[in-house]
Order: structure tokens, then C-alpha cells, then sequence
């Protein structure tokens, strides 16, 4: 399949091209004719997917079908992009750019934490695509600044993220106020029961498509868990980054708070980091994620939704300094590396306490995660420590220093020699080892 088989105009294939995509993804091959029929659509993929295009190719071929507008008249918005996070809708806008660099297609962006005043200009200008976050679209509806009456194509990218982050009365906002008529193409990297229930209040007779289903994280990734208690996470962390292998990692804490913390103690070990949090201006965020995608750092500390739809090429791991509170986000999470074919590795740490939480992993992602040895010396209680639970230790056995005294864990006797990896797992081959999760 090529993406010319797939119905788009001359200008969209160029643009294409000069981005280097050769074929269509699965979901781009599958969606793509659907979109250009004007049908309604469910997706179920991650970001990762090639989902942005699955749907921008078409809506711009669309928008370009009804021909150069005339100069007279202000251009009404003809496409509406909701997007969960400024960071996603950036993204998504730099796809547009990129997909709509030989139309006369305009498009804009409207997210909160930034003046007002250039989004309503831009606006005001006519556009054809707005990409926007939802409480910031609805504050300019609310100022009469957004006329959604000539919406022809409505998106919700990433629904499920947006309902985790409490846009569901905005969504139903937004979505009174474009026509009834028009058409809806509606993902989510997961499907639970207040997703079906919204898609179910927005499409009409919509195409299916599910690309990664909900419970089988991307197979590219390996997955393993340090249980470790709370007070060892630092040094554990410390340890694995003494790891060359670990090129590129975005860490997840739960907080803000957590997410400085372990930058001041990545700092303070000489590790070229950042953090990306809901607490910092949108200029340092976006400071940040340049500077990892970059190559200037080589850790980058994110919260969930700082981090989501984060697109970086070559996160070779992904930490889960704390484990995800939503047991979905952990899906999301992992998908930040392992894309485009390329292998990952996501490594969690587990406090004791928090078992149950992975087991509650285990059944959302239908696999057992490989329970991995914490090195001896990060096991080891600090001098201080009183009242220290040994028994959590004894029943982990750590693992005995590796010849390079770094504590990693040890090298597969398969590897080639010299391997040197935070984490092998199933990467030399082989098919992933099952556990029964229900008998531990
Ligand atoms: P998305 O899932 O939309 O965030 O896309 C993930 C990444 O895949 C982005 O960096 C896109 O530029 C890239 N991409 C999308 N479609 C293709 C394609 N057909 N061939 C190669 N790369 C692609």
C-alpha cells in the first residue's frame, strides 16, 4: 500500500514525501479512506501509531476539496482538533504545518498558560483548523471569540486522557456548539466504560478501527519491576543511569513536588536533566522538551499529563519512578519508547506497599511484569536507617554485585560480550516469559 492508493491529492503525497513516510501505517492505510468518505471514526491506538496523520492527511484533503477561498470573506473554522495537553496540540499543530505546507491551508493554535491575545488575532484572521486544549476554547467561546457553526470535521484526540483530566463538561460544551451535521473521528489509547459511553453520545454509525488494543502494551517494549522501598528509589536510579545503555530516559513521578526531587538528586550526580510538570511556565516546558529531543539531556523527570503524547524519537527507557496512580497510565507511559519498531525498556519501581497496584498492571496489560533484582547495595539499608524492613529484602534476594560493580543486574549468559544493559529481559529473543500473576 502507498499512500497515492489511498485517494489523496498531489500537494498532501509531496508533503508527505518530503516528510520521509514511505508507506501509510496500519492506521493510516485503515483510516484514511473512511475519513475521506466522511465517515465517523473510532480509533483505538496510541500516539506512536500515526494516528496524527491518519486523520490530518484526510481533513486537509477535504478542507482543499471545496476549493481556495476567496479573499473576501473571513474564513469560518472548518476543522476543530481537541487535544488533552498544550504539549499534544503543539505537536499535532507541527503536523498540520508540516502535512498543509503546499495548500493554502491556515491553521492555529489555542491552549491556556499563554496570552490570549495572538490566538484571538489569529482568529479573528479566519482560519480553517483550529487545534485547541478545551478550557482555554471555551474561555474564547465564552468571550465571543470562536465561532464553531461552519465546523465541518470534529477530532478528540487522546478522549480518554481528556476525561482523566475532568474536560468531560467542556467536551459536551464544545460539542453543543458545533452543527449536528458534521462529521466526528473520536481516539483513545484505551477503551474504558466512560469512553464507549461518550464516543456513543458524539459518533454516528462510526468505522472501528483498533490498532493496539488497550490490553497489550507495545510489544517492542520490555517491561520489569524493582520492588524497592521508597527511601532506595534515589540511589536505585543513581545506579541504573551509571549504565551507558540508558541513552535517553524520561522518568514518570506522581508530582510535581517528586519530579524536582529527583531532578535536584540527578543534578547533584552530574546527569544532564530536566523536568517537564503542570508547575512550571509553558516556555520552560517547552525549553525542556526541546532540550531532550535535542540530545542535551539525557533524563527528562515528567508528571502524567506534562508528559502525554510527548512524540521524542529514541527514548531508549522509560522509568516509572512511582508507579502510575491510574493503573492506564502505565500503558500510556511505556508507549513513550518502543516506537517505530525500535526496542524499549520500561522499568518500574515498586514500594512494597504498592503490590497490589502491579498486580492491578498486570491484568489491565494481560502479562506478568518480570520482578527484577535490586542491586545489593541499593537494597542495603543506610547507615541511619532504624527499624528498616529487612524481611522485604530477604524475600527479593539481591542480587550479587555484577563484575562491574555497578549493581546492575546480571548480564544474560547469551549476550554477546561486552553487553552491557540496565535491563535484557526477552530483548536477546525468545518468547516473553509468562507468570501466572494470579498465584503470586
Ligand atoms: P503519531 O502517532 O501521530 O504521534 O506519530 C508518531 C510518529 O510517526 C511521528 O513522529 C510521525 O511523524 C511519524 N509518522 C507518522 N506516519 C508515518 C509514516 N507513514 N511513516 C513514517 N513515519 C510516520
Amino acid at each position: 500500500m502507498k499512500f497515492a492508493d489511498l485517494g489523496l491529492c498531489e500537494p498532501i503525497l509531496n508533503a508527505v514525501a518530503s516528510e520521509g513516510y514511505e508507506t501509510p501505517t496500519p492506521i493510516q492505510a485503515q483510516a484514511i479512506p473512511h475519513v475521506l468518505n466522511g465517515s465517523d471514526l473510532f480509533g483505538c491506538a496510541q500516539t506512536g501509531t500515526g494516528k496524527t496523520a491518519a486523520f490530518a492527511l484526510p481533513i486537509i484533503h477535504r478542507l482543499m476539496e471545496a476549493g481556495t477561498p476567496s479573499a473576501k470573506v473571513r474564513r469560518p473554522i472548518r476543522a476543530l482538533i481537541l487535544a488533552p495537553t498544550r504539549e499534544l496540540a503543539i505537536q499535532i499543530a507541527d503536523c498540520i504545518l508540516a502535512y498543509s505546507q503546499n495548500t493554502f491551508i491556515r491553521h492555529t493554535l489555542v491552549f491556556g498558560g499563554v496570552s490570549q491575545v495572538p490566538q484571538v488575532r489569529a482568529l479573528q484572521r479566519g482560519i480553517d483548523i483550529v487545534i485547541a486544549t478545551p478550557g482555554r476554547l471555551c474561555d474564547l467561546m465564552a468571550q465571543g471569540h470562536v465561532d464553531l457553526s461552519h465546523v465541518e470535521t470534529f477530532v478528540l484526540d487522546e478522549a480518554d486522557r481528556m476525561l482523566d483530566m475532568g474536560f468531560i463538561h467542556d467536551i459536551r460544551h464544545i460539542a453543543e456548539r458545533v452543527p449536528k451535521k458534521r462529521q466526528t473521528l473520536f481516539f483513545s489509547a484505551t477503551m474504558p466504560k466512560e469512553i464507549r459511553e461518550l464516543s456513543g453520545t458524539l459518533l454516528v454509525k462510526p468505522v472501528s478501527i483498533e490498532i493496539t488494543p488497550v490490553a497489550t502494551t507495545a510489544e517492542t517494549v520490555e517491561q520489569g519491576v524493582f520492588i524497592v522501598p521508597q527511601s532506595n528509589k534515589p540511589r536505585l536510579l543513581q545506579t541504573l543511569l551509571a549504565d551507558s545503555e540508558i541513552a535517553r530516559a524520561l522518568v514518570f513521578t506522581r508530582t510535581k513536588h517528586g519530579a524536582d526531587k529527583v531532578l535536584r538528586h540527578l543534578l547533584q550526580s552530574g546527569v544532564r536533566a530536566d523536568t517537564i510538570h503542570g508547575g512550571k511556565t509553558q516556555s520552560k516546558r517547552q525549553r525542556a522538551l526541546a532540550d531532550f529531543k535535542g540530545n542535551r539531556l539525557r533524563v527528562l523527570v515528567a508528571t502524567d499529563i506534562a508528559a502525554r503524547g510527548i512524540d521524542v524519537d529514541g527514548i531508549t527507557h522509560v522509568i516509572n519512578y512511582d508507579i502510575p496512580v491510574e493503573i492506564e497510565s502505565y500503558v500510556h507511559r511505556i508507549g513513550r519508547t518502543g516506537r517505530a519498531g525500535a526496542t524499549g525498556i520500561a522499568l518500574t519501581f515498586c514500594d512494597p506497599a504498592e503490590r497490589s497496584k502491579l498486580r492491578a498492571i498486570e491484568r489491565v496489560i494481560r502479562q506478568p511484569i518480570d520482578v527484577l533484582k535490586v542491586p545489593t547495595f541499593v537494597a542495603a539499608p543506610p547507615p541511619s536507617a532504624v527499624n528498616h524492613d529487612f524481611s522485604e529484602r530477604e524475600q527479593h534476594r539481591p542480587a550479587r554485585p555484577t563484575e562491574g560493580g555497578n549493581g546492575m543486574p546480571p548480564r544474560r549468559p547469551q549476550g554477546p560480550p561486552g553487553e552491557r544493559r540496565a535491563f535484557q529481559g526477552n530483548r536477546a529473543g525468545g518468547p516473553p516469559r509468562r507468570r501466572d500473576y494470579s498465584s503470586r
